[in-house]
């Protein structure tokens, strides 16, 4: 029988919840991974795409191969080709370095299906929102500052996909200069 939509996204949580098992964000709050798929989730389900069924579960499983042993093959297996695409859509490639990769999502945005542009907006408003309230151990304001730059350089090429998230992201990141610049005049 058909699984019903709320199964496919509990099978999608539970999925990814035993993968990313024992990792943790960055920030001092040691919040376990997993908060941020379900966060991105969340974010997409509360801006207009609570019916894009392939989009929320991409987004539970948008980190699964880039961040665990997860194959391609299991995505298929378990949520389809069309998830599977899309996760492999917002997957960086790992056989370049960091600096490459992240010139890379620059280079590539455009050309990204219409999901994958949403999912990539909600990922960094997400990030965003963690830069400021809870950032990696270790990262500078200078390092923080670059980072907002950079999801800024992805994200100012999306447009036309979904008004609320782009209206979000663009709050988000406004607020979030703001919050780096009042931190760094603190110091
Ligand atoms: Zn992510």
């Amino acid at each position: 029988m058909e699984k019903t939509v709320e199964q496919q996204l509990l099978n999608a949580i539970q999925f990814a919840t035993e993968k990313h098992k024992g990792q943790f964000r960055k920030g001092f709050s040691k919040t376990p991974f997993i908060n941020h798929p379900i966060n991105v989730a969340d974010i997409l389900a509360n801006n207009g795409e609570a019916d894009n069924i392939i989009l929320l579960k991409a987004a539970i499983l948008h980190d699964v191969l880039e961040d665990t042993n997860t194959k391609a093959n299991e995505l298929i297996e378990n949520f389809g080709v069309d998830v599977c695409k899309l996760v492999l859509e917002c997957t960086d490639n790992k056989n370049l370095v960091s600096e490459d990769r992240k010139q890379a999502q620059i280079d590539c945005v455009c050309k990204a299906s219409t999901n994958a542009k949403k999912l990539k907006l909600a990922d960094k408003i997400s990030n965003i929102k963690d830069i400021i309230i809870d950032p990696p151990i270790g990262w500078s304001i200078d390092r923080r500052l670059d980072y907002l730059e950079w999801a800024n350089d992805v994200c100012c090429q999306i447009n036309g996909v979904n008004e609320k998230l782009e209206q979000l992201f663009n709050n988000e990141m406004e607020m979030a200069k703001i919050a780096l610049i009042t931190e760094a005049n603190l110091v």
